[in-house]
C-alpha cells in the first residue's frame, strides 16, 4: 500500500515511511492511496488476530503478516480484559464499548500499544533511532509514553502544561521507570506545550538533527489501528449480515471517529455516524450549518475534547473533493486565514448529511448523564463517554442498534464522576499504588530555545 498526502504534494510513502513521518512535508495528513475491501469474519478469532487481519493491506508490501500478527499479539497482551474491547449491553438495543481496559486507561492505548511496537521494529528494519516529540493536555501523553517506553530505538519527550492536568494523568506520565522517557513540564498552557512542538517540527535542521517523529492523532497508523474495534463490535453483535449498527463517538480531534467512517468504507456494516461534542461544538455547527468555524476553546469536565480544530477532518474533506490535493489545500488555507469554512451543498447531501449526525453536550447535560447510567444500570461512566450516550438519546431512534464508545476508565475522571453519581471510582489494580510512585520530571520555562536544549541534550541522535 502507497500514501499519498491530503493537500498532493508531498511524496508518496509506503506504510513505514508514513509511520515514522507523522505529518506529510506539505503540512498535510497521510492516507493511503486506494480504500482496500475488507468485509467481515465470523471465525471467532480474538481480538489480536482480527487487528492483524484489518490492518495486513494497509501495510502490505512492508511488514511480514506472521509479523504482524506477532506485534498485535503483544500489544494487545496488555490489555486487562481477555476480549480487549468489551461489549457492555445497557438498555433495549444500546451497547458501551469499552476501550479503556489498555494500560493507561484511554482508548488511545489501543492505538498507541501497537504503534510502539511497529516503531519498535520499522526502526529495527530500517537501522534508525528517532526522538518523538509531542505535546499533551492528558490522555495522549501517559498512552504514548506507555506505548514507546520498551522501545529501544526511540527517545521520547513529552510536553504538559504545569499544574494544568490531574493528578492521574500527571503520575501516569512521571512515574515511568524508563530511561528513554522524558516528561517535561512547561511553564505555560496546552497550546503554549503544542506551539513549542510545532515550532521544533519546522525548524527543519533541528528536525532533521535529530530525527524528530509524531505520534499525534494526524498520524495513519493510529486511525488505522482504531478501525478494528469498529469490526469487532459489530461481528461481536452478529449482525455483520443483518442490520447496521450505528456508532455514537465523543469527539475531538476526529480521530476516532474518522475510523469510524473508514471502517464503513472497508466494508463494516457501520450505520450512521454519531459525534458528539462537549461546549467546544465546532463539529455540532459543522453539522448544522455547513460551515466550520472556529471560537475560542472552553474548558468543561471532558478535557480531551476541549479542541478548537479537529485535524482529522481534513482527511474526510480530501474525500468530499473527490481527492484533489490542490482543492483541499486552498480551502485549508482560507480556514487559516479567516477562521471559517464552508463544503457545498453538494458535498453535503453526498458525504455527510446520509452518514453522519452531530450533537453537543452541555457539562450539566454530562453529569445528568452520568448520574442516570448509575442509578438505571449501576455503571460509572467518565465524562467523556457520558457526552456520546448524550449523544446517542438525541440523534439515534429506539429500534436502531447504536454502540456508544467508552473512550476513558471513570476512575481517570474520578472527581467527576464522584460530583455526579456521589460514588469514587478506584483505579484498576495494576495503577492502586500510583499516588505513592516515584515522581520524575523536568521543568521547563515556556521558551523555545530552552526546549530545543534539553530535546538536543537527551536526543536519539546525541
Ligand atoms: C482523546 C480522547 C477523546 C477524543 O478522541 P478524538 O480521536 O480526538 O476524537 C475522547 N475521549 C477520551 C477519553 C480521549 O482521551
Amino acid at each position: 500500500m502507497k500514501y499519498i498526502s491530503t493537500r498532493g504534494e508531498a511524496s508518496v510513502l509506503g506504510f513505514n515511511d508514513t509511520l515514522l513521518a507523522g505529518l506529510a512535508s506539505d503540512g498535510g495528513l497521510y492516507v493511503p492511496e486506494s480504500w482496500p475491501q475488507v468485509g467481515h469474519s465470523n471465525a471467532g478469532v480474538s481480538f489480536a488476530e482480527r487487528a492483524a487481519e484489518v490492518i495486513a493491506p494497509f501495510v502490505a508490501g512492508e511488514i511480514p503478516q506472521a509479523t504482524l500478527v506477532s506485534l498485535c499479539k503483544d500489544a494487545y497482551a496488555t490489555f486487562r480484559d481477555p476480549l480487549v474491547a468489551p461489549l457492555r449491553e445497557v438498555g433495549e438495543n444500546r451497547w458501551l464499548l469499552e476501550l479503556f481496559h489498555g494500560p493507561t486507561l484511554a482508548f488511545k492505548d489501543v492505538a498507541l500499544q501497537l504503534i510502539g511496537r511497529l516503531f519498535d521494529h520499522v526502526l529495527k528494519v530500517q537501522g534508525r533511532r528517532i526522538t518523538v516529540v509531542g505535546a499533551t493536555s492528558g490522555d495522549t501523553g501517559s498512552a504514548a509514553i506507555d506505548g514507546v517506553k520498551a522501545c529501544r530505538n526511540v527517545e521520547m519527550v513529552i510536553l504538559y502544561p504545569k499544574g494544568r492536568i490531574s493528578e492521574v494523568q500527571r503520575r501516569q506520565m512521571t512515574t515511568v521507570d524508563s530511561a528513554n522517557v522524558h516528561a517535561v513540564a512547561v511553564d505555560g498552557t496546552f497550546d503554549d506545550c503544542q506551539d513549542l512542538v510545532k515550532a521544533m517540527f519546522n525548524d527543519v535542521t533541528f528536525r532533521e538533527q535529530h530525527q524528530l517523529s509524531a505520534v499525534n492523532s494526524i498520524n495513519w497508523a493510529r486511525v488505522m489501528a482504531q478501525v478494528v474495534y469498529y469490526f469487532t463490535a459489530i461481528e461481536q453483535l452478529h449482525a455483520a449480515d443483518s442490520t447496521s449498527v450505528s456508532f455514537s463517538v465523543p469527539t475531538g480531534n476526529f480521530g476516532n471517529v474518522l475510523s469510524g467512517w473508514i471502517a464503513r468504507k472497508l466494508g463494516a456494516n457501520v450505520g450512521h455516524l454519531i459525534v458528539g461534542s462537549n461546549s467546544n461544538d465546532i463539529l455540532t455547527r459543522f453539522f448544522e450549518t455547513q460551515t466550520m468555524a472556529t471560537t475560542s476553546v472552553v474548558p468543561t469536565l471532558s478535557p480531551s475534547m476541549d479542541i478548537q480544530v479537529s485535524s482529522n477532518f481534513e482527511r474526510l474533506l480530501f474525500e468530499m473533493n473527490l481527492r484533489d490535493g490542490k482543492a483541499t489545500a486552498k480551502q485549508i488555507g482560507g480556514f487559516r486565514s479567516s477562521g471559517k469554512l464552508s463544503v457545498t451543498s453538494e458535498q453535503f447531501g453526498t458525504w455527510i448529511r446520509p452518514v453522519f449526525r452531530g450533537q453537543r453536550c452541555s457539562d450539566s447535560d454530562t453529569l445528568a448523564m452520568m448520574s442516570h447510567m448509575h442509578e438505571a444500570y449501576g455503571v460509572l461512566v467518565d465524562p467523556h463517554t457520558a457526552v456520546g450516550l448524550v449523544a446517542t438519546r438525541a440523534c439515534a431512534n429506539p429500534n436502531e442498534p447504536v454502540v456508544t464508545l467508552a473512550t476513558a476508565h471513570p476512575a481517570k475522571f474520578a472527581d467527576a464522576v464522584e460530583q455526579a453519581t456521589g460514588v469514587r471510582p478506584t483505579l484498576p489494580e495494576h495503577l492502586g499504588d500510583l499516588m505513592s510512585r516515584t515522581e520524575r520530571s523536568t521543568e521547563l520555562p515556556n521558551d523555545l530555545s530552552a526546549v530545543q536544549r534539553f530535546v538536543a541534550s537527551v536526543s536519539a541522535t546525541r
